[in-house]
């Protein structure tokens, strides 16, 4: 029976696994695309929750963000993984790739506090 052998090959065919479990970027979607996603309130969305980190969505929670294939997503999840790869991890909808002059995206994490700028007294 190599069965479970070719359904895992199947799973993985869009997703390449680095050593310490984290996905590889492989092929990013276009950031014009994400950011014109649409972004549907608790209750529009045909989903309760996001297939990404599997948390029901919450009325007056995490922003969602809803594909064109009409799946929806917290928009931090969706987001950090169309940076990865452009393909809806539940339907394998193909989004626009990132083209040449698209500049590195900026991170989707709300709010940062960035430390790099303290100078300290030395
Ligand atoms: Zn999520
Ligand atoms: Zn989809």
């Amino acid at each position: 029976m190599r069965a479970a052998e070719a359904k895992a090959a199947l799973n993985r065919d869009h997703w390449e696994w680095d050593d310490d479990g984290a996905y590889a970027v492989i092929d990013p979607a276009s950031l014009k695309a994400m950011v014109a996603m649409e972004t549907p309130k608790v209750g529009e969305t045909r989903e309760q929750g996001c297939a990404v980190c599997l948390e029901g969505f919450v009325a007056g929670g995490k922003k969602l963000r809803m594909m064109p294939c009409s799946h929806s997503f917290h928009q931090r999840c969706i987001f950090d993984l169309l940076l990865r790869s452009r393909f809806c991890p539940v339907c394998r909808f193909e989004m626009p790739p990132r083209s040449a002059d698209e500049p590195e995206p900026e991170p989707v994490a709300e709010k940062t506090a960035t430390t790099s700028e303290r100078v300290g007294s030395n």
